[in-house]
């Protein structure tokens, strides 16, 4: 079965107290997420790391503090979160990687039989990827300890749609031990 790993949005603004649109507990989950990259880079598994990537000007602004302006520090992804082989960062301007052409087509070649998501933030942009996920008709599993809601209550309506959906919910130590 072929597994693809989706890292969502694991950025400096947003995994950091200190970052423009910082995600509340995100640092705690760089531990989490970067075991899982690493696991995803060790066995082959393909690895999507979405990444917002704003102009300055970014019609997104007007909805949302600025954040993860390309040339910034804050557009960043953590270093630890970075693997190099297998991983392909996909940048996007909308909560939505689907608006990326570039992102059907990635997954069209990669051929999952399953897909694994986590990152930030869980009622954004890992709502906006599942959402879009369900549409290839694959199994989808949500990492809900390497995931981290703006608002808690909105994070747990969205795991209950989730998993209403015939999504399952898993965690970082029943994938890689
Ligand atoms: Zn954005």
């Amino acid at each position: 079965m072929r597994t693809v790993f989706l890292d969502v949005d694991t950025q400096i603004d947003f995994m950091f107290p200190a970052g423009a649109l910082y995600v509340p507990g995100a640092e705690r989950l760089l531990p989490a997420i970067a075991r899982l990259n690493h696991f995803a880079a060790a066995h082959g598994i393909p690895l999507i790391s979405t990444a917002d990537a704003h102009s300055e000007n970014d019609p997104e602004f007007r909805q949302w503090p600025p954040h993860c302006v390309v040339g910034t520090t804050g557009q960043l992804k953590p270093a630890e979160t970075l693997v190099g082989a297998g991983q392909t960062i996909v940048e996007k301007q909308a909560l939505d990687v689907f608006t990326n052409p570039d992102f059907s087509a990635l997954l069209d070649r990669l051929q999952a039989d399953r897909y694994v998501v986590y990152g930030v933030a869980t009622d954004y942009c890992v709502r906006c990827a599942v959402t879009g996920l369900f549409a290839t008709g694959k199994p989808i599993a949500l990492v809900t300890d390497a995931i981290a809601a703006v608002n808690p209550e909105d994070g747990a309506r969205t795991l209950a749609e989730f998993t209403a959906r015939g999504g399952t919910l898993t965690t970082v130590n029943e994938l890689t031990n």
